[in-house]
């Protein structure tokens, strides 16, 4: 067995969280190969290496003294290696540092030192061998990941060696200068990881036990989610909170490797499984409800529509002109009816409904906005008879009114549209019918 396990900021942001990621990486032998974040915050006030490297090159390149705030972070790496009673000195790699920011050697470079740093502090405490991530992933000159390359690289490399530690969100690009990920990005290093040794399991260690059903600011304590397919992930991530990089999932997934999302502060819970695909039963009907408020829909009538041959792609060609992107496109037969971000299209409104004037010579368009979508998801929905049923009875027993209705052919997701002021109460409706009911 081998495993690949990313620890996130908040599990290495001092010595003490230090210690319970060590812990669990001892636990099991076959947890190999280690991804580190950089040290996030120790309290909730508290600043994140990669935030303070980001401001201290931000001084850097405006000619202003960065020193003091270089020392802070240099203190944070010392406190750690203190604690841990090791006896590394960092006194080289800041002296290069410091310089590199002096010639400016790059915003990507500086946010990249947090990981690389911590891959180092990482690899002396465990014992294992550091391996720079800019020698093992590799980014174009645009700044796109060259996965094959990658790929190749890191499988070479990791074949020479047992036990080892290669830092987070970062890679070269072919000049040799660092490249970083977007924020977030150690979550795709370990999935690269993982596809690269072709792991069994990509552990992804973090401060929560995994995805939870619902939005724990909208619904008391939710339950959480114990497996998830990828396609769920999906449905749920583009309108949800996010705990896992969304581009971290498609390394894996090409490779049908899970992932396990986990708790570093509590190494008991068995956090959430993410599966290409699983006959385990589900254990409620649906496996997540999240959504989003701050939607406008613009409803297009004009008789006999359906039968006019490019009427669809003439109204979407108006949208594109001006760069907005829709959410969903529910129709009828001489209506249709699109759904856009409220923020995206306000700026653009008079001159939309213009341009569908020209385009199709409707009868009538209206629009109405401060409206909340909400998406239901679950693999469990297709064999289940009466889940749609369950959902506006339960909004209907709410007094909610239920302006939209969308369910993709996949059966895996019922899409509603609702008024942004009923956006929590239908959340707490369809969980406490699916979830609480069952309990
Ligand atoms: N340290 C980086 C960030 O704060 C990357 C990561 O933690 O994954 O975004």
């Amino acid at each position: 067995m081998k495993k690949v396990v990313k620890f996130g900021g908040s599990s290495l942001a001092n010595a003490e969280q230090f210690k319970k990621a060590g812990d669990i990486i001892r636990s099991d032998a076959s947890r190999r190969y280690v991804v580190p974040s950089a040290p996030g915050k120790r309290y909730g006030s508290d600043e994140k290496i990669t935030d303070m490297l980001y401001a201290c090159y931000a001084e850097a390149e405006n000619g202003r003294d960065y020193s003091e705030i270089l020392n802070r972070i240099r203190k944070r790496y010392e406190e750690i290696i203190d604690g841990l009673g090791l006896s590394l000195n960092l006194d080289g790699e800041f002296l290069t540092i410091s310089e590199k920011f002096g010639c400016k050697a790059g915003r990507d470079y500086a946010a990249s030192r947090g990981e690389y740093l911590n891959g180092i502090v990482m690899a002396a405490y465990l014992g294992f061998d550091f391996i720079d991530a800019a020698e093992v992933i590799f980014f174009d000159s645009s700044g796109n990941l060259e996965s094959e390359q990658t790929n190749e690289a890191l499988a070479a490399r990791l074949s020479g060696t047992e036990h080892a530690v290669i830092p987070g969100f970062y890679g070269s690009m072919q000049d040799g200068r660092i490249k970083t990920f977007s924020r977030g990005g150690s979550d795709i290093t370990g999935s690269l990881v993982a596809r690269a040794i072709q792991a069994d399991m990509y552990e992804n260690w973090t401060d929560v036990s995994g995805f939870l059903v619902a939005d724990p600011r909208i619904i008391d304590n939710p339950e959480v989610i114990e497996t998830i397919t990828y396609r769920e992930l999906r449905e749920l991530s583009y309108m949800g909170a996010s705990v896992l990089h969304e581009d971290a999932i498609f390394p894996v997934r090409k490779e049908g490797i899970p992932i396990n999302i986990r708790n570093t502060n509590h190494p008991e819970d068995k956090g959430t499984l993410i599966v290409e695909s699983t006959c385990r039963r589900p254990k409620y009907t649906i496996t997540g409800i999240a959504g989003k408020k701050g939607f406008c829909s613009i409803n297009i009538e004009k008789a006999m529509m359906n039968a006019e041959v490019g009427f669809g792609r003439k109204v979407l060609g108006v949208f594109e002109k001006y760069g907005i992107s829709f959410e969903h496109m529910p129709s009828g037969i001489d209506t249709m009816t699109i759904f856009v971000h409220q923020s995206e299209f306000e700026e653009y409104e008079q001159s939309v409904i213009a341009g569908i004037h020209r385009a199709v010579q409707p009868d009538t368009v209206e629009l109405e906005s401060d409206l909340a979508l909400i998406a239901v998801v679950g693999r469990g929905m297709r064999a289940t008879r009466g889940t749609a049923g369950r959902i506006f009875s339960a909004l209907a027993h709410a007094h909610i009114n239920v302006k939209m209705i969308d369910q993709g052919s996949s059966e895996l997701n019922i899409i509603i549209g609702v008024a942004n002021d009923d956006f929590e109460p239908a959340i707490q409706a369809i969980y406490d019918i699916f979830i609480t009911a069952q309990l």
